[in-house]
């Protein structure tokens, strides 16, 4: 767990605007600010306590499964229930936020391309 808040701690906070497209107690969604994709949206639980799905997958699997039925329901409601989940794990691996997220990537997707 990190001592400084990540940007999504911010977002969360409301601290600095994003384009929310569901939120619940446990989870908040929001379109990426530089999307990879017709449709790329950001699953984020809004706890802090896990960097990455590795941690939350050991922490919390019941939360690691609502992130993805969460990613499913907005995939249905964007990109026709089609889609590619995606969680960068470590620096190398192109993570650049340390509080777990989801890439949700869907609508016409690149044949290889990757988020990040
Ligand atoms: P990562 O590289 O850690 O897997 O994903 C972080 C993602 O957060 C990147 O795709 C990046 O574009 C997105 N991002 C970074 N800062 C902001 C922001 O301030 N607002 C939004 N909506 N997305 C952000």
């Amino acid at each position: 767990m990190s001592t400084e808040p990540t940007i999504f701690e911010r977002i969360i906070a409301r601290e600095i605007p994003a384009d929310v497209v569901f939120e619940s107690e446990t989870l908040i969604a929001f379109r990426d600010i530089a999307p990879q994709a017709p449709v790329h949206l950001l699953v984020v639980p809004k706890t802090a306590e896990y960097a990455n799905v590795v941690e939350l997958a050991a922490g919390n699997p019941a939360l690691l499964a609502e992130v993805v039925s969460t990613a499913a329901a907005l995939a249905a409601e964007h990109c026709n229930g089609e889609f590619r989940l995606i969680f960068n794990t470590g620096a190398a691996a192109g993570q650049t936020v340390f509080h777990v997220h989801a890439h949700l990537l869907g609508g016409a997707l690149e044949e290889g391309k990757l988020a990040g």
